[in-house]
């Protein structure tokens, strides 16, 4: 099946081939393929089919097994810990690096120019080429680093931002008495309990409102830095502990008072744990650093310019005006009469760095990312955009006979920036490496210079490799999905149907955020909505940023705080605010995102879990006969319940081995040997399973063997409608791809029926799918829309756009050059219009 792959394996190292014999990871059915090096090698295939596993799983992790190997066992403590892969062999393969795309939040302290080195660049710039005031001596370039001691603000220590607490902001009720918590900004449960008890026994009167109390009381509870310690008599009434404090009676405990700022402002500068610093946040005021205003360095290093700028307004330019910037420098046309006279060298040291700098950011700006600039942090950047800082960075670090490993660079990406990026990877392989990518975009699947596709399903049904070699010859492979969609007509199938006609108009105006600046915007209801535009133009920023805040504020809904969004108080807030709903509520009871964040971040969470399934499931067990006489309720058959599960590895199902000088393992549990649950409970069996079989039964065989009990059936039919047959009940959620985590929230939401009115927000659904997924999934978007509900989807893959009810093009370029409604209609206007970028794209979608 594999026409062109050469045989023997002294063939392979002649002709510069990575051989591969005998995978078996995850999915893969003990398979043999050979790859091209210095070559595009493009993977392809359904979702779950098994091509992360074949290049992450197998091809990455080895190659990073043997670089392991190499290193002290020390230095391996420190790599992040991978699995030896299940494969007899791999020969011919070249050191690798990963590109993956990264969707947990990287350190808060990292930036665009730290992460692409570039801030060391200009530092050194400034250093070394920059306009010194008179008689100010030069300075080091880490003194241009707020990071760095020499360079740090002395007010703010380099956070820009100075916090302060007020009586106002630590006491917002000054109602309340102090035993009513009237000092908020105190910890909740004991320790607020217990400076509570500390200020009786120092003879404070804790039940008179806090106003009427005295102002000296109240300036000393809140102000002081002393920390007395005093006896505390846990549990006595006031005139309890008076009289115990006089009687010099035995206490409970010593206890030590700390005034409520120097609580909040310690826990703030110390604490490890997202949700504490959040928590003393709230009772902080926090303001740009009236010394630096909010430039992190310290006034001598603020005081050299470079073409009249400090670096701190360098670092703020998009990428794109600092080339600009630069360019005549880099080319010695600046800078050069008052240099020339007075330092020559300098002149020469900034044209060389400026060179250095500009060919850098060319690479950047070739990339699509000229909107972004230094001092973005690489938190607020979606996982596409770092991904192609990293690739930008690989460009120009000269490697040669490297394998990078990628994982769907075309993700988030508009298909003109999809150009860009086939030519920077153009550039590394010229360079002599080479590249595997797992693809599902079509245009970086045309330019392959060979193909694997994977499959033919996926899970159990794939893990097969169905076809390897030039593209071309994938055209014979009848069992490819791929095939229909590279050789067939590129449209989706899907059942065509008339435009729909608005049930009414969800209407935003004044938008301002990032690049918007006052848009209006108006959103069909009852309707498939899509929105497009470059990367960087502004389309998160409407549709996952603002219409989410507002509708939500509109709702009274919450909008769920999650870990990552903790990290964002070391942001600066953003920098304008502004919108609001003009119309169009009135049809809206609901807002429902559907993003491909995780269902859950440990293994105690899995899809029966998350879906609601597994309710009914252990209801089910919970009503058999040997369950009723054991008086096994519900809660029994929960592997996060102490009653029922095994309590070795606490229904893990595996346990931890620390290894003195190795990083630590994960083995399967001696006790329940993975299967989570006690012994006793294991004996009860439904339809002959127990409750650990039925965990471990793919959705597929679940729908069979669930056929009888409707609830169940129902949420498995929905299930299987999505894609999703060949996951395991039981798979835990860490190890779903961000694309199954996706469809199993749009599963959870179509099983709940009748509903209707809803806002359905999904940001880039396609990512991660093959075209095969996205026909699944926009079935189901259809069926959402057909129901009453209102969708909206940001947008880069235009056969989804040509099969949407409406279109709003934002742009027309990035940043500053885009946040405008460049063309808003059905897709045929849309096409018509000249000023969008889009409209070429589209228009080769629409018949
Ligand atoms: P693809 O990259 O083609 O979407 P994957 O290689 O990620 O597919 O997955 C192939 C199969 O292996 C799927 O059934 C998936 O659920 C399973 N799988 C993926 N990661 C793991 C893992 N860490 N442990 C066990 N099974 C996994
Ligand atoms: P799109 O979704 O079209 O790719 P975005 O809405 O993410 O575009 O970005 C639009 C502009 O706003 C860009 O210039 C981007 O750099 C900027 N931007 C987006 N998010 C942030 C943020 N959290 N902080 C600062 N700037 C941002
Ligand atoms: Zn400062
Ligand atoms: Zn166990």
């Amino acid at each position: 099946r594999t026409p062109s792959s050469p045989s023997s394996s002294d063939d392979t190292r002649a002709t510069g081939f990575v051989r591969v014999r005998g995978a078996r990871e995850h999915n893969l059915k003990n398979v043999d393929v050979d790859l091209p090096r210095d070559a595009l090698v493009v993977f392809t295939g359904v979702s779950g089919s098994g091509k992360s596993s074949l290049a992450f799983g197998t091809l990455y992790a080895e190659a990073q097994r043997r670089y392991l190997e190499s290193v002290s066992p020390y230095a391996r403590r420190l790599f992040h810990q991978m699995a030896v892969p299940e494969v007899d062999s791999i020969d011919g393969l070249p050191p690798a690096v990963a590109l993956q795309q990264q969707r947990g939040a990287p350190s808060t302290r990292s930036s665009v120019g730290s992460v692409t080195t570039l801030s060391n660049l200009l530092r050194m710039l400034y250093s070394r080429a920059g306009d010194y005031p008179q008689g100010q001596g030069i300075i080091y370039a880490e003194s241009f680093s707020p990071n760095t001691p020499e360079g740090a603000c002395p007010t703010c220590h380099g956070l820009g931002r100075v916090y302060e607490v007020t009586e106002a902001s630590m006491v917002p009720d000054p109602s309340l008495t102090i035993r009513e918590r009237a000092i908020a900004a105190w910890p909740q449960a004991w320790g607020g309990q217990n400076q509570r008890d500390i200020l009786v026994s120092m003879g404070y009167d804790v039940d008179t409102p806090w106003r009427d109390l005295p102002q000296k009381d109240r300036d000393w509870i809140l102000f002081t830095d002393e920390q007395p310690v005093v006896p505390v008599f846990a549990g006595f009434t006031p005139e309890q502990t008076r009289y115990a404090v006089k009687r010099k009676m035995e206490p409970s405990y010593m206890g030590t008072f700390t005034g409520v700022r120097r609580h909040v402002l310690h826990t703030f500068a110390t604490t490890h744990s997202p949700l504490m610093k959040k928590r003393v946040a709230q009772y902080m005021l926090s303001s740009d650093c009236p010394t630096c205003e909010g430039k992190r360095l310290r006034k001598e290093s603020l005081s050299v310019k470079f073409a009249g700028l400090d670096i701190a307004e360098m670092s703020r330019l998009p990428l794109k005006r600092l080339a600009g910037l630069l360019q005549p420098y880099a080319q010695g046309k600046a800078g050069k009469q008052q240099h020339e006279t007075e330092h020559p060298e300098q002149a020469i040291v900034a044209q060389r760095i400026a060179e250095d700098l500009a060919a850098r950011l060319a690479v950047l700006l070739d990339l699509g990312l000229g909107y972004l600039s230094l001092e973005r942090a690489t938190p607020t950047l979606s996982p596409g955009e770092l991904q192609r800082l990293r690739l930008a960075t690989q460009l120009y670090s000269n490697l040669f006979g490297v394998v990078y490993v990628l994982d769907e660079p075309s993700a988030g990406l508009h298909p003109a920036d999809t150009e860009a990026l086939l030519a920077a990877l153009d550039g590394l392989k010229g360079a002599g490496n080479s590249l595997f990518v797992v693809e599902h975009d079509l245009d970086v699947i045309r330019q392959a210079d060979w193909l694997v596709d994977v499959g033919p399903a996926a899970g159990e049904k794939g893990g097969h490799i169905l076809y390897s070699g030039p593209p071309e010859g994938l055209r014979q492979v009848a069992e490819s999905q791929t095939r229909r969609h590279l050789f067939g007509s590129s449209e989706l199938e899907l059942p065509g149907r008339e435009p729909r006609t608005p049930m009414g108009w969800l209407k935003l105006a004044g938008v301002t955020r990032n690049n918007l600046d006052n848009l209006a915007a108006a959103f069909p209801l009852g309707a498939f909505t899509t929105v497009t535009g470059v990367s960087g133009s502004g389309k998160s920023s409407l549709v996952s940023q603002v219409l989410v805040e507002l509708v939500a504020e509109h709702l009274g809904q919450e909008i769920s705080l999650e870990e990552e969004e903790a990290d964002a108080l070391d942001q600066p807030a953003p920098v304008t605010l502004g919108g609001q709903i003009t119309g169009g509520m009135e049809g809206i009871k609901r807002l429902v995102r559907v993003d491909q964040k995780p269902i859950g971040r440990t293994p105690r969470s899995n899809m029966a879990t998350y879906t609601g399934l597994f309710d009914h499931v252990r209801k089910l067990f919970a009503a058999t006969p040997a369950a009723k006489k054991r008086r096994y309720d519900a809660g029994r058959f929960s592997f996060n319940v102490a009653k029922g599960r095994c309590e070795n590895c606490q229904g893990e199902g595996f346990v931890m081995v620390e290894l003195l000088f190795l990083p630590s393992v994960y083995a399967p549990c001696p006790v329940c040997h993975g299967a989570r649950y006690n012994a006793k409970t294991l004996e009860v069996t439904y339809r002959d399973k127990n409750i650990a079989e039925v965990l471990g039964l793919t959705v597929d065989d679940a729908w069979e063997f669930f056929a009888e009990e409707p609830p169940v059936h129902r949420a498995l039919t929905v299930l299987r409608e999505v894609g999703l047959g060949y996951l395991r009940l039981g798979q835990p959620a860490t190890e779903l791809s961000g694309g199954e985590a996706q469809r199993i929230k749009l599963a959870t939401e179509l099983q709940r029926i009748g509903r209707g009115n809803t806002l359905y927000i999904l940001d880039e659904p396609t990512t991660g799918l093959h075209p095969s997924d996205v026909e699944k999934l926009l079935l189901q978007l259809d069926g959402l829309v057909e129901a009453g509900n209102t969708v909206i989807v940001v947008e880069h893959d235009m056969r989804v756009v040509a099969g949407s009810d409406w279109v709003i093009d934002i742009g027309p370029g990035a940043g500053e050059e885009g946040g405008r409604v460049v063309a808003a209609g059905p897709p045929e206007a849309v096409a018509k219009v000249k000023a969008s970028r889009t409209a070429p794209y589209l228009v080769r979608h629409l018949q």
